[in-house]
């Protein structure tokens, strides 16, 4: 059987970093939403155009566009193990979507860590992020910064501050969160899959409670 696991939460609270660490322990491969645009918008595609425009605003893109990027990209082989989802689902509709998808790969949602913090925290955390242009590789020019100012630890490339992290775009994601996607906590904790992870911690404790949380389940 596969594994899927979700990892829900407000934008800047840490599922990327944290998903980049544990596709590494756990050996799944980590499927993002937000990098698949990023990835889209850098190849200049159709999907990348059409996803700027939310993106820039701080709106979510619209399902059906979102739930055909992602099918496409669980239909490649290195998911038949599972995946570790980073910002997908984010509304009801695609959660629905995801569990058509997986059951015909024969899966489910195993687990969904709910990841939170208070939203003074994640706006410090999304206004001092900054991104490597290669990989996406997440740093925070406090909490976590590179060796060399501007430059990824890991591949060398630049960091960028991404344009929807200014502070007006950062306000209305978190809004946006709240209407659109806080609905899934409830979808997911009556299905008994939900795990509550306090993500007010360092990088290392947040990493110790969700492996733990994932043993549990
Ligand atoms: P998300 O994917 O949920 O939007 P990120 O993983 O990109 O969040 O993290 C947002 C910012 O916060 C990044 O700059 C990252 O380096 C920083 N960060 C992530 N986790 C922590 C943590 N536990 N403590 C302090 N800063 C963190
Ligand atoms: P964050 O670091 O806030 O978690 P992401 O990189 O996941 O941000 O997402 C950036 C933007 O990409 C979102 O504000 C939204 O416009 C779009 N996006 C990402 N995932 C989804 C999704 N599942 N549904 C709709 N839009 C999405």
């Amino acid at each position: 059987m596969p594994t899927f696991i979700v990892l829900l939460g407000p934008p800047g609270v840490g599922k990327g970093t944290q998903a980049k660490i544990l596709a590494e322990t756990l050996g799944l491969p980590h499927v993002s939403s937000g990098d698949l645009f990023r990835e889209n918008i850098k190849n200049q595609t159709e999907l990348g155009q059409l996803a700027q425009s939310f993106m820039n605003k701080g709106e979510l893109v619209p399902d059906d566009v979102t739930i055909g990027m992602i099918r496409a990209r669980l239909s490649l082989p290195d998911c038949r193990q599972g995946a570790l989802l980073d910002g997908f689902p984010r509304t009801i509709p695609q959660a629905e979507a995801l569990e058509r998808l997986l059951a015909e790969f024969g899966g489910r949602v195993n687990h969904v860590p709910y990841i939170t913090a208070d939203e003074s925290v994640l706006i410090a955390r999304l206004t001092g992020r900054w991104t490597c242009r290669a990989h996406g590789h997440i740093f925070h020019e406090k909490n976590n910064p590179p060796k060399i100012p501007g430059i990824c630890d890991l591949d060398g490339s630049e960091l960028y501050q991404r344009d929807d992290d200014k502070n007006e775009t950062v306000v209305r994601r978190i809004q946006v969160y709240f209407t659109q996607t806080a609905p899934l906590v409830e979808y997911y904790r009556k299905q008994g899959r939900l795990s509550e992870i306090n993500g007010a911690q360092p990088i290392d404790s947040v990493t110790a409670d969700l492996m733990a949380a994932l043993k549990n389940k």
